[in-house]
């Protein structure tokens, strides 16, 4: 990709798609001096849900790394001291008497958010003229040597060297790099992982002005889930203690994998949402009685894809890996997407920057699918449709062991290993045995 026979001074990189792995990444990315970025966002300005994200330990490294820790730890509810915390308490709830029947715990605990805090903190570290709002891609085209040509729906055009699909779960660039592939392989089978399937699983969502619920409320104090056969039902305070966000899942495992009929996300009364839990402990009840305006979400994942990258478009966050939200995970291993490829962007040249990608998938694409796959058995777990079923002893253990993700190789011990990858693909092509 030279311009004119003479090396481009920066690689142009798009990002497309502006939620937390956009935004995360193009803050990333806006401190790297051998790159110009733009990311492209579809809506008319960015916008999260009005809802609670939590993340965990991991996270929490990558937010100081790039030196974000001070402003999230403004807007954190329990920012992290680095000692051991609370994970969730487990209670069994869908009967007049729960009880307690596990507690995890880990390091640095679950630290918690406003969705609309966290994207503000990144919102404000984006340098004027980086972000083009109402363009929604509608294709790329992508050839061996040339810039990549990005086609908008509004009928305008762009050029890029390197194209980051950030635009989550529905993804136009992950359709495109699938059905490109399929037709390259000769492999239809590819076509079967564009679509994300229903997980069988409805989500109702609300957040609580705090002082609405008797000051005892367990939901006050530690992250809660409350859980029931076919269903459970999550809390964690935010916002320094004023608001409880409180997300109730209920699923049917015979629909798991079928069409979802309807529209993905929809208002509801808060008459069905307490229909759905009746008979459940008192405490319970009491949360969802304060939720005014619910919303229903039929919740969907990906199945995992066999790669993120392709040339020179790589796929981030939701697009790549969008997975229930049964470990509290997806924009976490988003933000962990968006930090390695980011950094390893920052390090390559416009001659390199497909090693940089390909570096990039080969140690996010095992750990974020593995935490895909993680999340959809976790949440059959709280709701005692795993192997252990109801048995609290084993059950509580195994719970525990699904989040040991956490504590794998760091993110920068994954770039450690991505960098040396790069290091050895580029002495194979110094010495021309590199393919
Ligand atoms: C009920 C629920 C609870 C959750 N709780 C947690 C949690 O506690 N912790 C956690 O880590 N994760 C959680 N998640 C998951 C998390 O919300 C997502 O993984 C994360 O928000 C994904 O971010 P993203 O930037 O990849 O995608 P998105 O947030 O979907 O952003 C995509 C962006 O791309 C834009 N876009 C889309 N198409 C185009 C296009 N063609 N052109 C241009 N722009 C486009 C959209 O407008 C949007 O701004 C939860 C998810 C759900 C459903």
């Amino acid at each position: 990709m030279n311009n004119g026979g003479l090396p481009r001074a920066r690689i142009r990189v798009a990002i497309c798609g502006g939620g937390i792995s956009g935004l995360c990444l193009a803050v990333a990315l806006s401190k790297a001096s051998n790159v110009e970025v733009n990311v492209y966002e579809s809506a008319q300005r960015f916008s999260e849900i009005g809802a609670g994200v939590m993340i965990w330990s991991r996270t929490w490294r990558i937010l100081e790394q790039m030196g974000l820790a001070d402003a999230f730890s403004r807007i954190a509810h329990a920012p992290p001291d680095g000692s051991m915390g609370i994970g969730f308490d487990y209670r069994r709830s869908d009967g007049p008497e729960g009880f307690d029947f596990y507690r995890v715990q880990m390091p640095y605990g679950c630290i918690r958010f406003h969705r609309a805090q966290f994207l503000d903190v990144l919102i404000d570290r984006l340098p004027t003229g980086v972000a083009h709002f109402g363009k929604r891609l509608r294709s790329y085209s992508q050839s061996n040597n040339g810039p990549i040509g990005l086609r908008f729906s509004d009928g305008s055009m762009v050029e890029c060297d390197v194209l980051l699909g950030c635009d989550g779960i529905k993804s136009v660039i992950r359709a495109q790099m699938l059905r490109d592939r399929a037709k390259e392989n000769n492999d239809g089978s590819l076509l079967d992982l564009i679509d994300p399937v229903w997980s069988g699983t409805i989500a109702y969502r609300g957040l609580i002005p705090a002082e609405r619920l008797n000051e005892e409320h367990r939901a006050l104090g530690a992250p809660m889930m409350y859980c029931g056969q076919d269903k459970h039902v999550v809390s964690y305070s935010i916002s320094q203690g004023s608001v409880v966000n409180v997300v109730t899942f209920s699923s049917n495992p015979n629909e798991e994998g079928r069409p979802y009929g309807g529209p993905w996300v929809v208002d509801c009364e808060r008459e069905e949402l307490l229909e759905s839990y009746s008979g459940w402990e008192p405490e319970v009840t009491e949360l969802l009685q304060c939720i005014d305006n619910p919303t229903k979400w039929a919740i969907h994942q990906l199945k995992p894809l066999p790669f993120f990258v392709s040339g020179r478009v790589a796929l981030i966050g939701d697009s790549a890996h969008a997975m229930v939200p049964h470990q509290g995970a997806g924009a976490g291993q988003a933000i962990e997407d968006a930090y390695i490829i980011a950094c390893l962007i920052s390090r390559a040249s416009e001659a390199t920057v497909d090693l940089a990608l390909q570096a990039y998938e080969l140690v996010r694409l095992p750990v974020a699918n593995h935490v895909l796959e993680g999340s959809a058995e976790s949440g059959k777990m709280y709701e005692f449709n795993s192997q252990h079923g109801d048995d609290y002893r084993i059950l509580g253990r195994a719970i525990e062991r699904q989040w040991d993700w956490i504590l794998w190789p760091s993110p920068n011990e994954d770039l450690a290993c991505a960098l040396d990858w790069v290091s050895q693909q580029l002495m194979l092509r110094r010495e021309g045995g590199y393919a």
